[in-house]
């Protein structure tokens, strides 16, 4: 952009220099108004003015004489519906908003009859506002403000608010603001209208001091001292023009101007974004407005806590939900021999470390797998007691339970490792009935040495009754004989039984891990599929996994992700619709705003940039609110019992949705606010 403007720009320059072409060059401009009920009021008629560079000209005239609107014409604010008007040598008639912005940050510096200051602005900022759409560095822009305030006698007035500043010192900082892009040309519509005597003459001094560095200026007043000290009067009446005084030439090329490069979508020109709408934001807390701003935010933050505890308790519940429903957990496959068909005692193929392989190699999935190998009636011995057992050689590969098969919970001691299963240490779990048959005395059996097919195992845990087994005995006899027959066993390492023990390596069962509980359906059915190509017939194995528990766990999850899930969602429309509803009523509120700023030179994309940045930075601010809320109350939780579990995740998503709602939500005001035409955003006082 800079590129191709700085040449016509140049040859601006040559065209001021010429005493023959006019700076400005207006040739029979109308401006019809369409009033409600369409009424047409011919505002200004056929007005030609020329107005060369250095000038000081009054525009006097009536109330209703059409002096505003020929200001507004000139100063790019609002364009004529007929007629012709250079500016610079160029003609402009016909030009989009963009380009017309263009020129007003290029060439224009307003002054008007309300200082028309942004009021959460200090007068610094307000002077830099100019610059901020020039694409002028924060530094710069600071200096220039600095350097500009001081000249109009305002330099320790810099960091006030406009609230804190008398009407004149308010106006002043307007001329400061109009100069802050150059200010080659000052329209100042009655800028002493609503300033006493002593004010006024302060502010008209500055002007007519600009006037002698060059400086262009136009002003309206029906103050007769103003027009006195003008060169040039020009009298409007009915949207004619009735008298000129002459045109008074000048030579002085006026303020340079400077556009810089970096405007938008830079990284400083987010930054400012960001940064003005926490300008924004902290004024509307500071001001009246505070319940208007604390509410959408809150809400939006009770949404981005609700999403973010949907996600930590449905994970936390699936987890917890898991470990109690399968002592192996939700991931694992028991696979064992039909009762009576096949198996150790039985000749012909049963299960083989071989079939292990085979799953281990051609199941996706497989996290690790427990093979287990049983034999009933084994005699052991203590001391002088003598028993029948089953022996369990069995390794927990897999469970993430800490348990051992079936649920086994040990009354004391410990379980059988890995590492005692690799090196085949002769160790032994023993369940509680053996343990009565063994040690009569009533001694810990920790420690002591048994006997199992006259080979020493040291006990190294001992197990707790289980009774889980037997509960649906027909009789309370019949139950207690089944339960101490269950409970007379004893475990010891898988390669323990299988090399040292028993010499066999067919398999009673085995449990396969898996790594992720929803392959568990998909691969009990390859595992069926496998072992009936290798062992050619279905009915020498059962399987068993959490199938169906393990689908209303799934469900408990989807229950807690669509009942919590929707509410976060709710509340997170409710948040943004009440944002999107402040903002859309706050545009005609702020009408005034959007007026100055365009004034200044915002283009239209800058102001709805801006509308978005605020609607964003509520949500980010709602989201931030959220997620303390969310983390305090996952906190709380845990310290409860209560399932949940505290992940990245739990914070990210929730936050991003709430931010892309902000932006969706803020495209309604932010259209509305940039449709907004200078003028009409600053007649609405
Ligand atoms: P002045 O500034 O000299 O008092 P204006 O330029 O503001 O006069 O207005 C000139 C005429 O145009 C007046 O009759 C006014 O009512 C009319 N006018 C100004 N702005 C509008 C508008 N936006 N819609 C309709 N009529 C307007
Ligand atoms: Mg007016």
């Amino acid at each position: 952009m800079l590129g191709k403007a700085a040449q016509p720009r140049g040859s601006v320059q040559q065209n001021e220099t010429s005493v023959e072409s006019p700076l400005l060059d207006l040739g029979k401009v109308s401006r019809v108004y369409r009033a409600e009920g369409g009424v047409r009021v011919r505002a200004l008629k056929d007005v030609s003015l020329q107005v060369h560079a250095g000038e000081f000209v009054c525009i006097t005239g009536p109330s209703g004489a059409g002096k505003s609107t020929l200001m507004n014409i000139i100063g790019c604010m609002d364009q004529a519906d007929s007629g012709s008007y250079r500016l610079a040598g160029r003609e402009v008639q016909g030009f989009g908003t963009g380009a017309l912005a263009l020129l007003r940050r290029r060439f224009f510096g307003f002054v008007f009859q309300a200082a028309n200051l942004l009021e959460s602005y200090t007068a610094s900022q307000n002077v830099q506002l100019p610059g901020l759409y020039a694409g002028m560095s924060r530094s710069r822009r600071q200096r220039r403000a600095t350097e500009l305030l001081s000249s109009l006698d305002l330099a320790t007035r810099a960091e006030h608010l406009p609230s804190e500043l008398s009407g004149g010192e308010q106006q002043r900082v307007a001329v400061a603001r109009a100069l802050m892009n150059g200010g080659r040309v000052i329209l100042a519509d009655e800028p002493t209208g609503a300033l006493d005597r002593e004010n006024g003459e302060e502010v008209l001094k500055k002007l007519e001091h600009l006037t002698a560095q060059g400086h262009t200026v136009i002003v309206v007043s029906h103050n007769p001292e103003v027009a006195a000290r003008a060169r040039r009067q020009i009298a409007l009446q009915d949207g004619r023009l009735v008298s000129d005084s002459g045109g008074g030439k000048s030579a002085l090329p006026g303020g340079a101007s400077r556009e810089e490069s970096g405007g938008q979508g830079t990284p400083s020109a987010i930054l400012e974004l960001v940064r003005g709408s926490w300008t924004a934001l902290r004024a509307n807390l500071g001001r009246g407005t505070r319940l208007h701003t604390l509410l959408p935010i809150l809400c939006i933050g009770i949404a981005v806590c609700v999403g973010a505890m949907t996600i930590s308790l449905s994970s936390g519940v699936y987890r917890q939900a898991s470990e109690k429903i399968n002592s192996f957990g939700l991931d694992a496959i028991s696979i064992y021999p039909t009762p009576g068909r096949a198996g150790p005692d039985r000749p012909g193929r049963s299960l083989t470390h071989e079939d292990v392989a085979a799953i281990e190699n051609q199941i996706g999935g497989v996290r690790a797998i427990s093979p287990s190998l049983k034999r009933y009636g084994v005699g052991v011995r203590y001391g002088g007691a003598n028993a029948e057992a089953q022996v369990n050689g069995f390794v927990d590969r897999g469970s993430q339970t800490g348990r051992g098969p079936s649920s086994y919970l040990l009354e004391s001691g410990a379980p059988i490792t890995q590492q005692e299963d690799d090196s085949m240490a002769q160790v032994a779990v023993i369940g509680a009935t053996t343990r009565k048959l063994l040690f009569p005395s009533g001694i810990d059996p920790v420690g002591e040495v048994i006997l199992i097919e006259n080979r020493p195992f040291r006990v190294k845990g001992v197990l707790r009754y289980r009774s889980g087994l037997i509960k649906d005995a027909p009789s309370a006899e019949l139950a207690r004989e089944l339960g101490d027959m269950v409970n007379n066993e004893i475990f010891v390492p898988y390669k323990t039984a299988a090399f040292l023990l028993f010499e066999s390596e067919t398999l009673s069962d085995m449990v396969v891990f898996m790594r992720d509980p929803d392959q568990v359906l998909g691969a009990a059915s390859q595992i069926r599929d496998l072992l009936i190509s290798r062992l050619g017939d279905d009915v020498f194995f059962l399987m068993s996994y959490p199938g169906e528990a393990s689908e209303k766990a799934m469900q408990v999850r989807t229950w807690l992700w669509l009942g919590l899930g929707s509410i976060a969602i709710i509340a997170l429309l409710a948040g943004n619709l009440v944002v999107m509803n402040a903002m859309l009523v706050s545009v005609s509120a702020r009408k005034r705003e959007i007026g100055i700023r365009l004034a200044v030179g915002a283009r239209r994309r800058d102001i709805s940039r801006q509308f978005l940045a605020e609607a964003v930075t509520v949500n980010v601010a709602g989201g931030l609110l959220g997620a303390l809320l969310a983390l305090t109350a996952v906190i709380g939780l845990q310290s409860l019992y209560v399932a949940a579990s505290i992940s990245l995740w739990m914070f990210v998503a929730p936050f991003a949705c709430s931010a892309i709602a902000g932006a969706l939500f803020g495209i309604a005001p932010a259209r509305r606010a940039a449709r907004l035409t200078p003028v009409v955003a600053l007649a609405s006082e």
